[in-house]
């Protein structure tokens, strides 16, 4: 879908829902992990999520997986065909993947992989985006930087010295 004015005007009003949710349940500290997701259908909230790792000891619960989650619950079942998933953070490579399974068709995002510490991302060379772009082009379209600079500013930067004990993927 190409991006249009609607989209990006669009995009920035659910963005900003996005990080309020982040903000709201877990605050501005990047320890803490603020993020959030949104799954928005035919303009309405279908459902979200945060970030819920260390809270359910669960290394998939992800905001946007949480989100999925919650999104097919109200959906009845597990696809959501041509949602959007907003996120306050660049997705990783699972919950990219698990878009795509969802049927999302949009996954829209704030703060991008340079605007962050490195410890948000698992992969080295192959973003996920160049991934996606290769192989999955046609059914899921990436848009990135919506409010980056609001939400960046809830993760580590990408100079920050992050103890080692609150880096996820080492
Ligand atoms: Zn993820």
């Amino acid at each position: 879908m190409p991006s249009t004015d609607q989209n990006a005007s669009d995009d920035s009003a659910w963005m900003a829902k996005a990080i309020e949710l982040a903000v709201e349940a877990k605050g501005t500290n990047p320890a803490d992990t603020p993020i959030a997701a949104l799954v928005v259908m035919d303009g309405k909230l279908v459902a979200s999520g945060v970030n819920r790792t260390a809270e359910c000891c669960d290394a998939t619960a992800h905001a946007e997986i949480v989100a999925l989650r919650a999104a097919g619950q109200a959906a009845g079942e597990m696809r959501v065909e041509g949602a959007t998933l907003y996120s306050t953070l660049q997705p990783c490579g699972m919950c990219t993947m698990a878009s795509i399974w969802a049927g999302v068709s949009r996954v829209v995002y704030g703060a991008g992989r340079d605007d962050v510490h490195e410890m948000y991302f698992e992969d080295r060379h192959l973003s996920t985006l160049d991934f996606i772009a290769d192989a999955y082009k046609d059914d899921l379209t990436l848009t990135g930087g919506v409010r980056a600079d609001e939400c960046a500013p809830l993760y580590f930067h990408p100079w920050d010295d992050v103890p080692e004990d609150l880096q996820g993927n080492d």
